[in-house]
């Protein structure tokens, strides 16, 4: 793995939220991205060379929305940068991770990504991601 590519935070209004974390970073964000898929809206900041994602859920059946039902609002997940995420996923199965996304889909800011089950990493959720381009 190269580098962790940026940190998800769960958020309950994504407007409101990033007003803070523009106040809080000194820069608004660079990127607002709706992924229909994953029923979130989010929303890239950058400080530095390092990356901050805020996430909201758009219905209850968002993975975000149930997160924050149980855990209240907060870091969601790590994202780690990979080059080869159909090889790092291999790896990681063989090492005994479980991994939600077996193929990798699409993601937020023209990435490919794939989850591992936060049960078989110390309660962390990580996102495997990739460049698309
Ligand atoms: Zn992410």
């Amino acid at each position: 793995m190269n580098k962790i590519e940026h940190i998800g935070i769960a958020v309950k209004n994504l407007k409101e939220s990033n007003e803070l974390f523009s106040k809080l970073l000194g820069a608004p964000p660079y990127k607002t991205e709706v992924v229909e898929s994953e029923g979130v809206a989010t929303s890239f900041f950058k400080a530095g060379p390092n990356k901050i994602e805020l996430l909201e859920g758009l219905n209850e059946a968002s993975p975000i929305s149930k997160f924050i039902l149980k855990r209240g609002e907060g870091i969601h997940h790590i994202a780690m940068d990979v080059t080869d995420i159909y090889a790092e996923i291999e790896r990681l199965k063989k090492e005994g991770f479980t991994v939600i996304h077996e193929s990798p889909k699409k993601g937020a800011d023209n990435k490919i990504i794939a989850f591992l089950h936060p049960k078989s990493s110390n309660g962390v959720l990580i996102e495997l991601c990739q460049d698309s381009e």
